[in-house]
């Protein structure tokens, strides 16, 4: 009675290889661990022979202890947040933490995304700052907004040179073919690529969910059901299946490009709820199934239709999540 996620383990585990033919990779492993998990990740990123794992917070650490490399923390190291151990790397983006921090850190660069980092003139003080407390530097950071582009780079890497810092660039959101472009370009320079999304959910044919009919009951049009004691608006039957809110089901199936449009067609389905028409992320035949109210905290009343031959206790269904933001019952590799 789980919502589960199998993982085709050979086309899931080419995808890795893929990934990290780009060399010097650095796996991204934070947040729900892109649904397969955070220690899960940490294993896989020790198989890749990765000798650096990225996390987005400290409070992320003994989540993936089993790693056995160096950890980079992606969130800024703050005076109120950070953890001392020597085999992590903070990442630094203010002078008044850098007057702070002890031991193994990068730089990073603000980019134009404008959410952390030191600007080309701070970036020189911080350089020579480090250097005057004796802090390592093990090189530049720099998060580039989606599709940041090439022009932005340079920028940044020359201004780390101007800096004085020559160490490795770890870069996160550049395309292959970007990164192959820096380093052509830049020949005495060291990249580390840092990739969550395109690595663990890059090859999306490889990952399927299903989640299991629990219960399943003939309604007629007019009947009442549920929490709230609805009436059913048409005849069929209502299946209860595994899933619900305490996994992360929204009302809306996601859409992989979930944009501002489909936010606005998620809020005009919003409206249509209470006469039950919710599309879900469940299928069954193939057919998307309805809910039949809101999910509940584990488990989602939907309705099949009269015209489709009802599943029975114990079958799965398909159902499309968005990975980083799903919480399974089982994560199982086929
Ligand atoms: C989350 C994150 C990444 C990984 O992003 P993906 O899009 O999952 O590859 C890389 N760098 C930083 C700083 C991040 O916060």
């Amino acid at each position: 009675m789980s919502l589960t996620l199998h993982i085709d383990e050979a086309r899931w585990r080419a995808n890795l290889a893929r990934v990290a033919e780009r060399g010097a990779l650095v796996p991204v492993a934070k947040g729900n661990g892109y649904g397969l998990g955070l220690a899960r990740l940490a294993t896989e990123a020790n198989r890749l022979g990765a000798d650096t794992l990225a996390i987005g917070t400290y409070d992320e650490y003994d989540a993936v202890a089993g790693f056995t490399g160096n950890i980079v923390v992606l969130n800024p190291w703050r005076p109120f947040s950070h953890r001392e151990d020597d085999r992590i790397i903070h990442t630094v983006g203010r002078l008044s933490d850098l007057e702070q921090v002890r031991g193994r850190v990068l730089l990073e660069a603000m980019t134009s995304m404008k959410r952390h980092g030191f600007t080309a003139a701070e970036l020189r003080s911080a350089a020579q700052l480090a250097t005057d407390r004796g802090l390592r530097v093990e090189g530049l950071s720099i998060h580039l907004p989606l599709g940041g582009g090439l022009a932005e780079v340079e920028r940044l890497i020359d201004d780390g040179l101007a800096a004085g810092l020559a160490g490795p660039i770890w870069a996160s959101h550049l395309s292959a073919e970007e990164l192959a472009q820096v380093r052509q370009r830049h020949p005495g320079l060291s990249f580390r690529p840092r990739i969550g999304t395109e690595l663990w959910l890059g090859d999306r044919g490889a990952l399927s969910v299903s989640a299991t009919v629990i219960d399943i009951h003939p309604i007629k049009r007019g009947e009442s059901f549920g929490y709230r004691g609805r009436a059913a608006n048409r005849s069929g039957h209502l299946v209860i299946a595994s899933g619900g809110t305490a996994h992360g089901l929204g009302l809306v199936a996601p859409s992989t490009n979930a944009g501002l449009r489909d936010r606005a067609s998620a809020m005009a389905k919003g409206s249509l709820e209470a006469s039950g028409v919710l599309r879900s992320p469940y299928s069954w035949q193939g057919r998307q199934l309805r809910f039949a109210e809101p999910p509940h905290m584990q488990s989602s009343m939907l309705i099949v239709p009269s015209d489709l031959a009802p599943p029975t206790v114990g079958d799965q269904l398909v159902v499309q999540v968005r990975f980083t933001t799903t919480t399974f019952d089982r994560v199982e590799f086929v």
